[in-house]
């Protein structure tokens, strides 16, 4: 059995490593007939854990034939599948009626025809300072749709949402459940950045959201997970904080949404990214997605 496996390897499992240690998930397992590449085991022992395989679905396909575990059949982590158990949606944040409730669906509508729709738009006073619309990103037939504030620089000047510092955190989000960016649709309240990245203001919010309500309508996802406390204010229309109702089943026209932190708060708090762990979870159980959880040596 060959020991060596490559830099960049041995690199992607350190920060893989550290990102589920950012979640809270130190401990994980491997069976112990099992062999794995020793310069691998050595990293992981290093930060006091054991491999379990699971953990590294992509790092384990890259390592020589002879270090893989026996292959095991099970379910492919596909989205639709159903749910092993879903917990009672519970009331809505605010029994106010949504100004969204009332917006019927626009028949026959496409991601096309809504990108037509904006065009250039100039509806509101961020279009002055923009460089790209960021428009929304991913499977138009998406199970999963999340939905953050508005475009930062990164995006501003790739015209693609999420491909930032807190970009790369939510695809690393994405990727622990088992899927992968081009799997979930991605997309923001507002479409162009605000400047110096401050808070979209509510008539630019009033503005752009109808045409995200035709995203998530046209999409028709089974969960939306709404990124920080803009984008879940904006569709439950309410003016709780975030805190009261994270990690909580509410319904958002039929469909139900999770609201979670933005990326970009766990860079700056990274002890709350097991706290968004916890939520994420709960949207794999309701997607049928394998849930992963470590397990003592
Ligand atoms: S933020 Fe939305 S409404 Fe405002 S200019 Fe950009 S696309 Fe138009």
């Amino acid at each position: 059995m060959s020991d060596q496996i490559s830099e960049t390897l041995q690199k992607k499992i350190a920060d893989r490593l550290g990102f589920y240690e950012d979640l809270g998930i130190r401990t994980f397992y491997r069976d112990r007939g099992t062999p794995v590449a020793s310069v691998a085991q050595q990293q992981l022992e290093t930060v006091g854990v054991l491999i379990h395989s699971n953990v590294f679905p992509s790092e384990e396909r890259t390592l020589p034939k002879t270090a893989r575990k026996p292959e095991v059949p099970k379910p492919a982590p596909t989205i639709g599948q159903p749910a092993p158990r879903v917990s009672p949606l519970p009331l809505p944040v605010s029994t106010a009626p949504s100004l969204f409730e009332s917006i019927e669906k626009v028949a026959d509508d496409t991601l096309l025809k809504i990108r037509e729709d904006l065009g250039d738009c100039m509806r509101c006073k961020l279009h002055s300072t923009r460089n790209k619309i960021v428009f929304g990103d991913g499977n138009p037939k998406a199970e999963l749709v999340f939905v953050g504030e508005g475009p930062g620089a990164d995006e501003d000047a790739q015209g693609l949402p999420f491909v930032g510092r807190a970009g790369k955190l939510l695809t690393q989000m994405i990727e622990a459940m088992g899927l992968q960016r081009k799997d979930v649709y991605i997309c923001n309240v507002v479409k162009c950045r605000p400047p110096e990245n401050r808070q979209p203001e509510e008539d630019e919010v009033h503005t752009c959201s109808p045409f995200l309500l035709r995203q998530i309508d046209t999409i028709a996802p089974k969960v939306v997970v709404c990124l920080g406390a803009t984008a879940a204010k904006t569709l439950l229309q309410t003016n709780r904080g975030i805190s009261q109702f994270r990690g909580e089943w509410l319904e958002f026209r039929g469909r139900k949404l999770l609201a979670t932190y933005h990326p970009a708060y766990l860079l700056r708090n990274p002890p709350a990214k097991s706290e968004v762990w916890k939520d994420l979870q709960k949207v794999m159980a309701v997607l049928g997605l394998e849930v992963k959880k470590g397990k003592s040596a």
